[in-house]
């Protein structure tokens, strides 16, 4: 079934299948962090992105968000839909935290009065600078069309997202996704939604559940990344 390497990213490998609108993505334990200037292990993330991912996926498209997953095919693996991403990384802010608090001068933990959607244009040389809409339909990343669709998809998916850790004591701080085109011209929501690309705080704490933890060396990363699939999983 897995075929050649596509494609190997900071924390994910892509695989050919027999079928070209299949892939199978692959979950490493390897982190980075500062655009790859900090990296490492941390123990069974791989394992436990790809169940998170899993979880909130299979959440999302029960509440009609259109997503690339097919299947889980073993504790690492999910047999995709073959998309072109996007070269777009998506961001929702609820509460202020990490670059925002630094670029506006705003107390981590502030809450918006709206949330704040933001544009980076993926590229690791530039260091995946913010945009607004205009650069990225200047730059033809993306077309009018299919960015008001992804800006519908994202809201959409912050409010559930937002519903369904409220309900396991969690805040979503913020997030990061990415979509992309399937074959036949549809906008999917790709990659994974897991602590790696949110930031969660447990409600009654204010702990952090995600890879700020690695990010700022506050110990027992694995730990945390636990806690939110036995969570979701409860
Ligand atoms: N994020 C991500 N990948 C990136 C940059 C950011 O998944 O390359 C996520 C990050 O985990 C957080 C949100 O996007 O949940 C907003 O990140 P921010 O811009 O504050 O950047 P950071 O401070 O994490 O560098």
């Amino acid at each position: 079934m897995k075929q050649h390497l596509l494609y190997e990213g900071k924390a994910k490998q892509i695989y050919a299948t027999e079928n070209p609108e299949q892939v199978i993505m692959y979950y490493k334990d390897d982190a980075t962090a500062f655009n790859g200037i900090k990296k490492s292990v941390i123990t069974d993330k791989g394992r436990l992105n790809a169940a998170i991912t899993q979880e909130l996926f299979t959440y999302l498209a029960a509440n009609g968000i259109p997503t690339h997953l097919i299947e889980q095919l073993s504790e690492r693996e999910q047999l995709c839909h073959t998309v072109t991403i996007f070269p777009l990384e998506v961001i929702i802010r609820n509460i202020a935290a990490g670059s925002i608090t630094k670029r506006l001068a705003v107390k981590e933990g502030t809450r918006f009065q709206q949330p704040i959607f933001e544009l980076c244009y993926k590229n690791d040389d530039l260091g995946d600078p913010l945009i607004n809409d205009d650069h990225a339909l200047a730059l033809g990343l993306i077309t009018p069309t299919q960015l008001s669709e992804v800006k519908r998809l994202t809201l959409a998916i912050n409010t559930l997202l937002q519903h369904r850790f409220a309900e396991v004591g969690i805040d979503l701080v913020d997030f990061k996704i990415e979509f992309g085109m399937k074959q036949d011209g549809t906008v999917v929501l790709a990659d994974e939604i897991s602590p790696d690309s949110c930031r969660f705080w447990e409600q009654t704490t204010a702990r952090k559940l995600d890879k700020d933890r690695f990010r700022q060396d506050l110990g027992e990363v694995t730990q945390a990344y636990e806690e939110i699939l036995a969570r979701l999983q409860a």
